[in-house]
């Protein structure tokens, strides 16, 4: 099926980094985007985890974006529905909604060398093409059941936490957690309010800390209201707040040390029984796996009607879980908590780029970017949420943000100049990856422990090596330097949608003509 025309810009992806990513570009002018979205609702993760107890660990006034600060923020630690009621009111402030095809799922994504643009076609058979395309599908988007034995023999209740199951009445009920990671510590005080029984299996227990929840009193919202300089400084205290933990969970040093003595206080403070505090107490280093910030997981555990198993998991049964002492647990429902299937090795559909080549092919042995927003070989592409691009300590929404304005630059920089292709260089890119993995190397995350951030071989492709400060300062500005550049559209203009003529924040040093036309552009 062919495009009906031929855009400014295509955007995957409805939740925070898209829609974050549509607003910037129209405050840059940039009017003609398209926003593909593969549900029938905004909001990505956070319309997806409903489960009860789903909050952020991140203070909302940080996890929020600075250019549409929420001064009615109920509580310093939002719930996911006010959290969806954020991001539903980002569009309806910024009219985003005629920018949006919902049903719109990605089966492929396309580059053509001679036309510099991107064809994105769908499942249900849409095609859709623009000069540049962003990616922001979310990297927590896709529930991952784990292929645990016996699973298919199981006839209980199966739930998994990002996919919530309303229908389904836990009262009186006899309950399975398994997983203990951040989702978990977060459902399990609320299934221990409401089942009859929950047992927990945990696999690793996690670092602790006390989350420092509380509720916004009225006057600091009328304060929020009547002053964005207040709202701006308590920001940045949250924000400098979180970066002074990157000393201890980013880094191996003495501050980790420090970190896990508090949560040992934490844990011996909570948990009366030692044999249980030994059983909770981690091996691994803190910031290794993230930081679990909850103040009523501990309590919910040691409730009378709650268990925690560390036997590994056998096999499931028909009835139940059988664990690897030979225990049967009878249940009538089992809640997966298990986490994601990160793409930390692939692309979540099929993305071609010049002369063919396939990112998921170039990414087998681990994701790798410039910058963690573009790809050589991939022009006229950006990524959210890119190779490297996580951060441990601090709002993913601060790096959000500085990856859409570092986007912006380059979509104004590709419109502005009228170039078929802005390509980054793969030396450039090869000696950022170099440099990322050495940095790596003294984290936390590389420290020892399986998490998620880690591929089956052990690369890190997943985080942000350093401070947020130091993350947005490299994406401040895009230097073209760092890109091949080739000038000459095949599309006509005249069917390229409008744009106004705001400057690219884009730093002016452009070579341009180092790639040829069509086919004379070859992989570096
Ligand atoms: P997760 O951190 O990957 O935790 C998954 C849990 O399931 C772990 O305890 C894991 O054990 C266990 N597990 C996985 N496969 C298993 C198996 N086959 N048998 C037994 N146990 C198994 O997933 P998550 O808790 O959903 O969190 C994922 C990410 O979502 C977080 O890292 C965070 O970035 C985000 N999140 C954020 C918030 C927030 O408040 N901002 C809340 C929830 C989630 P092992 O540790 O042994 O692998």
């Amino acid at each position: 099926m062919s495009p009906a025309r031929t855009h400014a810009v295509l955007v995957i992806g409805a939740g925070f980094a898209g829609l974050g990513t549509a607003i910037r570009l129209r405050q840059a002018g940039v009017e003609d985007v398209v926003v593909l979205e593969r549900g029938w609702e905004v909001g990505g993760t956070w319309r997806d985890n409903t489960y009860p107890g789903a909050a952020c660990d991140i203070p909302s006034v940080l996890y929020s974006y600075s250019f549409a600060p929420n001064p009615d923020w109920s509580r310093a630690y939002s719930g996911s529905a006010e959290i969806l009621r954020y991001i539903r009111h980002l569009v309806e402030e910024f009219e985003l909604r005629p920018l949006i095809r919902f049903g719109a799922d990605v089966s492929e994504l396309r580059f053509d060398d001679a036309t510099g643009t991107w064809t994105a076609s769908t499942r249900d058979g849409r095609a859709f093409t623009a000069r540049a395309a962003v990616m922001a599908p979310g990297p927590l988007a896709n529930a991952s059941l784990p292929d645990i034995r016996g699973l298919a023999s199981y006839t209980g209740h199966v739930v998994h936490s990002a996919r919530w199951d309303h229908d389904y009445d836990f009262t009186d009920k006899h309950v399975a957690v398994i997983g203990t990671g951040a989702s978990a510590v977060q459902i399990i005080p609320e299934l221990v309010g409401t089942a009859r029984r929950v047992k927990v299996f945990q696999r690793t227990p996690g670092w602790v800390l006390p989350r420092p929840d509380f509720g916004h009193p009225d006057w600091l919202r009328t304060v929020f209201r009547h002053s964005r300089l207040s709202q701006r400084a308590a920001r940045l205290a949250w924000f400098a707040g979180h970066e002074v933990l990157a000393l201890g969970l980013v880094w191996d040093t003495v501050f980790t040390s420090a970190v896990q003595a508090a949560a040992k206080v934490n844990l011996r403070v909570q948990v009366r029984d030692s044999w249980m505090r030994r059983q909770l107490t981690p091996d691994f280093r803190a910031g290794c796996k993230r930081m679990l910030m909850t103040s009523d997981y501990y309590p919910a555990l040691q409730a009378d009607n709650c268990k925690l198993i560390t036997w590994p998991i056998a096999t499931l049964s028909p009835g139940g879980i059988r664990t690897a002492d030979g225990i049967e647990h009878q249940v009538d429902a089992i809640v997966f908590a298990t986490g994601f299937d990160v793409c930390k090795t692939g692309t979540p559909f099929p993305v071609t780029g010049l002369d063919g080549r396939r990112l998921d092919e170039e990414w087998a042995g681990g994701a790798r970017a410039y910058k963690s927003v573009s790809v050589a070989g991939y022009p006229n592409l950006f990524l959210t949420f890119g190779p490297n691009s996580g951060p441990g300590h601090n709002s993913a929404l601060v790096y959000m943000e500085s990856q859409i304005d570092y986007a912006v630059q380059g979509v104004r920089l590709i419109l502005d100049r009228d170039l078929r292709l802005l390509d980054a260089r793969p030396e450039r890119q090869e000696r950022f990856n170099a440099e990322i993995q050495r940095r790596l190397g003294a984290t936390t995350w590389n420290s020892g422990c399986r998490s998620w951030y880690l591929t089956e071989n052990g690369t890190n492709a997943t985080m942000y090596p350093g401070f947020a400060t130091q993350y947005a300062h490299q994406l401040r500005t895009l230097d073209a330097a760092d890109y091949r550049l080739a000038p000459g559209l095949t599309v006509p203009a005249r069917e390229v949608g409008g744009h106004n003529d705001a400057g690219s924040g884009a730093r002016d040093s452009v070579h341009e003509c180092e790639i040829g036309r069509a086919s004379a552009a070859t992989r570096p």
